[in-house]
């Protein structure tokens, strides 16, 4: 099976498998996990901030961030197919008490004067806009990086109207890898970014958010609130950890995979997203096939794709090599010509 369904489907490598079984613990919710505590250095180090704080999931990191940033009643201004909004269960309105503004945008990364425009908050009837969210990369806009330039842009504006920002950086080094710019320029200009370990880093799960030292304490507690806090992490940390050193490098070799598949895949009569990183959403409904009827007949081809209403998403990861993507590109060009 070529599995191009998530870059979540990585599996934990023999390497990563033997940190894990070798990590140094302890109660991490007494700070004395020595393993966790090495992670929290390493992700503050990485991105330049004051702490970091290791949870179990990037959907919690979006959770904690949101109900530590705004007050029950505010109004989150997003894209309008991110993450924190879409795709976690309602939980942040549910934890935080906040609702969404989204803005619709092709790409995930919206304008300064979109955000002004539905910056709200002047009015005693109007929900206080107070917190500003970024995804980066943008997941189910195509993996697209922000240009950094619009990106500090818009944190400037969000602060001129008295908005706190966050990133869901969930795939923050992929941006990195493919813009070049380094991940504290990324989090300089907002008040909490995070990152995923159980992504293309290759880790079972884990995930760690940055921010100033009041933030994270603030953040920490609503891990407690959340039933979030762990004992021996370090256990978990250690796969963070590993992925950290060893897996990097290798998303430069997902983004040219994601690059290869798509020109795989030019002339064939689909539409296609330019797979800025590691992902590439394919549209075969002008060639004659539905979203569901493409990836049922991959499946039986032995190729793993999801279904995202009237696309296909396929993503790279480290868990797919060239070869997989050429035989995958077969498998698609085979199952467009039957038809
Ligand atoms: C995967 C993902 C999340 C959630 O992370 P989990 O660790 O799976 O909870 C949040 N935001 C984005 C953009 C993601 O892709």
């Amino acid at each position: 099976m070529i599995d191009l369904f998530s870059d979540t489907h990585t599996m934990p490598s023999e390497g990563m498998r033997r940190a894990m079984a070798e990590a140094e613990v302890g109660d991490s919710q007494l700070g004395e996990d020595p393993t966790t505590n090495r992670l929290q250095d390493a992700v503050a180090g990485l991105l330049g901030t004051e702490a970091a704080l290791f949870l179990s999931t990037g959907s919690m990191c979006n959770k904690v961030a949101v109900a530590a940033l705004t007050r029950p009643g505010d109004a989150v201004v997003c894209d309008h197919r991110s993450h924190v909004m879409r795709f976690e269960g309602g939980g942040a309105t549910i934890v935080a008490g906040v609702s969404f503004e989204p803005i619709v945008t092709d790409d995930g990364a919206f304008t300064p004067e979109q955000l002004e425009a539905v910056m709200t908050g002047t009015n005693v009837y109007q929900p206080r806009t107070s917190l500003v969210a970024l995804e980066q990369t943008h997941n189910f806009a195509g993996g697209t990086v922000w240009p950094i330039d619009r990106y500090e842009a818009v944190c400037a504006a969000a602060r001129r109207h008295g908005a706190a920002v966050m990133t869901d950086g969930a795939r923050l080094l992929n941006a990195v890898v493919a813009s070049g710019v380094a991940a504290d320029r990324w989090t300089a200009p907002v008040d909490a970014m995070w990152i995923d370990f159980s992504k293309g880093l290759g880790a079972p799960g884990g995930a760690a958010l940055g921010g100033s030292a009041d933030l994270v304490a603030e953040a920490t507690r609503w891990m407690y609130r959340v039933g979030g806090a762990m004992r021996q992490s370090g256990v978990l940390a250690a796969a963070a950890l590993y992925g950290l050193e060893h897996n990097v490098a290798g998303l430069e070799r997902d983004h040219a995979n994601a690059r290869r598949l798509a020109e795989g895949l030019a002339e064939t009569g689909v539409t296609l997203t330019d797979p800025a990183t590691n992902m590439v959403f394919v549209d075969p409904t002008p060639a004659g096939v539905t979203a569901a009827g493409l990836a049922a007949r991959l499946a039986d081809a032995g190729v793993r794709v999801s279904q995202l209403g009237s696309r296909v998403r396929a993503v790279t990861h480290l868990g797919v090599s060239e070869d997989d993507v050429d035989r995958a590109v077969e498998a698609i060009r085979g199952v467009l010509a039957a038809e």
